[in-house]
């Protein structure tokens, strides 16, 4: 966690002002996994995710650290830790533990949302597959990166807005079942909609002092 942290500092810091902050680049999304995903699993993901933030202004970089190289630089980044793998729904029971039992949480420090995102596959994996979806394993890819982007889109809408309030209904809502993870569409209500302007995140960055980071997890998208 130390290293992420790290990781954060050293591409955000030099970076952040007034003046390195556009309002229309791409918000570069780091993803920071000990494998990589799976192409069906990935280009699911990265479906869902645009199709939920199409109306907001925001588009997204996808990136894998592992591929990243020296130099490169992104005004605008949120680092995704994935925990576990993602490729298959898993067959195991799930472990029983009332800390971890998030999907996936972003940290604050001092009332800031930090861009900084950690999803837990495998629990994610074995909810679905409690839930009887996935038959082949291409399927199974599909309905994991369909599920994972409504996940990251939660915990998008939380760094990008700053906002740590829940909505009743739609991808904000405080938590999502397996019936939310696979419908055919889920998306923001209109009022998240209107707090997800391309210039909520831009303004919150300028402004961003280093933050120290929370060991907790604060926002949970479903247990
Ligand atoms: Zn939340």
């Amino acid at each position: 966690m130390r290293i992420i942290t790290f990781l954060i500092f050293a591409l955000v810091g030099p970076t952040v002002g007034a003046s390195s902050v556009t309002s229309e680049a791409p918000v570069a999304l780091i993803f920071d996994s000990a494998t990589p995903l799976p192409g069906e699993v990935a280009t699911a993901l990265h479906q869902e995710v645009e199709s939920i933030f199409r109306e907001t202004g925001y588009s997204f970089h996808w990136v894998n650290r592992s591929e990243m190289k020296a130099g490169d630089s992104f005004p605008d980044l949120i680092v995704i830790r994935i925990k576990s793998t993602c490729g298959e729904i898993d067959v195991r029971p799930p472990a029983v533990s009332k800390r971890h039992a998030a999907l996936a949480w972003a940290h604050v420090s001092e009332g800031d949302m930090l861009p900084f995102i950690e999803i837990d596959c495998a629990r994610l994996g074995r909810m679905l597959r409690a839930a009887g979806f996935g038959d082949s394993a291409l399927s199974q890819r599909q309905v994991m990166g369909k599920a994972l982007g409504r996940v990251l889109a939660h915990e998008l809408y939380h760094v990008l807005t700053g906002n740590t309030q829940h909505a009743h209904s739609g991808v904000a809502q405080p938590a999502l079942s397996p019936a939310h993870l696979t419908t055919s569409t889920l998306t923001f209500t209109a009022r998240e909609l209107s707090l997800l302007t391309r210039r909520s995140y831009a303004a919150r960055q300028t402004q961003q002092s280093a933050p120290t980071l929370s060991e907790e997890p604060v926002f949970e998208s479903g247990r």
